[in-house]
């Protein structure tokens, strides 16, 4: 692919500066292909990119697919600062799952398959977790599972990071453009109508995040997202529980927490919406407060500093859409992240990279089983 790029035209257009699009674009650049173009309506991050809780954990993972992504993804991120040149921001914070006896099975499980992938895990009982979390009420729990690698990341260094990177090497990033359309001849992609404007390509990355079935239907294709709205809470300095706590995860009851600052941040709700700007944060605050102060009493006393709604873009088997789309030819999908889209960045661009490169994905080949056709087949799981 050349190199000389024209203000209206490129080899690659990607829609979404995200982490995904953002990590698209640098490992495309870094296998020598920069005459791109990244398209953001907004903000660099202003999706769903920069409103998560922003946790690396392998102990979130529920299925083989989820912990070899997130796995690969986790040595790249320790290697992140070499490769980049800044910090990724990781602190290591330790993950705590907590269940009663309804859930004791599952955690057993799923402890079960964090060892088969080498991830040191813990199982606990209700006093084993109390030496965890001395603060947490643990009568009506059965069950806990403790993983000492997992922690917090700075997505807003991650995206910059490698839109840099990316950058240097001739991308370029469009901020407040709008896509509005494809413009398609003869079943192939020959550009992108924007609020500036027809761009001309022939390669199209979809990597909208929630927005993703918006660009699908503009090529008459239905993208299996299913957005879930979920709400963060940030309390103010909250020095009663120490800031070196792990992050809980709540299982049963539905939500997390983690230190945040001098304060916590507390995680909830799977709320399924049409519209992407919705603010659900009062509609679940009375459930967020019954069982927050049941879990942790000492919470009665935090106040609530802010708040906001992310929506996580989810498939219906719980695992990425990524690759080519069977038609049109040139329009390829980078997306359904989920819960999981900044852990298993560094992933997700390689593959997406390698198949535009390469015609195939490398760093894993089995990941043809993530391609959108598994939802056309009546092939219902990549297992
Ligand atoms: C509350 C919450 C907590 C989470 N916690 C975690 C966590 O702890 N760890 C983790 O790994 N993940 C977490 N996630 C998930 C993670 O945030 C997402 O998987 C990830 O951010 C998805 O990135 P993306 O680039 O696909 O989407 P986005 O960040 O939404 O990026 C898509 C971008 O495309 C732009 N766009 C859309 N349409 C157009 C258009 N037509 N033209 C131009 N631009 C367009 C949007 O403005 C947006 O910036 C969480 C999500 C939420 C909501």
């Amino acid at each position: 692919m050349t190199k000389h790029t024209t203000p209206n035209t490129a080899d690659v257009i990607i829609i979404g500066a995200g982490v995904i699009g953002c990590s698209t674009a640098y490992h495309l650049a870094r296998l020598g292909i920069s005459d791109v173009i990244v398209l953001e309506q907004e903000e660099v991050g202003s999706g769903t990119s920069g409103k998560s809780a922003a946790m690396l954990s392998p102990h979130s993972c529920d299925d083989d697919w989820s912990l070899r992504l997130v796995r690969h993804s986790w040595t790249r991120y320790m290697e992140f600062e070499d490769e980049i040149g800044v910090p990724c921001g990781f602190r290591r914070t330790g993950w705590l799952s907590i269940a009663d006896a309804a859930g004791a099975q599952e955690m057993e499980r799923k402890t079960g398959l964090l060892k088969r992938h080498s991830v040191p895990v813990e199982l606990l009982s209700p006093d084993d977790i109390r030496r965890y979390y001395p603060e947490m009420r643990t009568e009506d729990l059965a069950i806990g599972a403790y993983t000492s690698e997992d922690g917090t990341l700075d997505p807003h260094s991650i995206m910059w990071g490698y839109l840099a990177r990316a950058r240097e090497r001739g991308v370029r990033l469009l901020r407040g453009v709008r896509a509005m359309g494809l413009r398609l001849r003869q079943g192939r992609v020959e550009g992108v109508e924007t609020t500036a404007g027809l761009l001309t390509t022939r390669l199209v990355v979809n990597a909208a995040g929630p927005w993703a079935p918006e660009v699908g239907r503009w090529a008459g294709i239905d993208i299996p997202i299913l957005n879930r709205a979920r709400c963060i809470w940030v309390t103010g300095p909250f020095p009663l529980i120490p800031s070196d706590r792990p992050f809980v995860d709540d299982v049963g009851r539905g939500w997390y927490f983690r230190p945040e600052g001098p304060g916590l941040l507390i995680g909830m709700g799977v709320v399924p919406v049409n519209q992407l700007d919705v603010d659900i944060s009062r509609q679940l605050l009375p459930e967020m407060i019954e069982v927050a102060t049941h879990r942790v009493p000492l919470l009665e006393q935090a106040s609530i500093l802010t708040s906001w709604t992310g929506i996580r873009p989810l498939t219906p088997d719980g695992l990425p859409i990524i690759g080519p789309m069977p038609s049109p030819e040139g329009l390829l999908l980078n997306v359904g992240w989920g819960g999981m889209g900044l852990m298993q960045a560094p992933v997700a661009g390689q593959l997406l990279a390698e198949y535009i490169a390469f015609g195939r994905p490398m760093a894993f080949e089995d990941a043809i089983a993530l391609e959108i056709r598994r939802f056309c087949d009546g092939q219902n799981s990549p297992d």
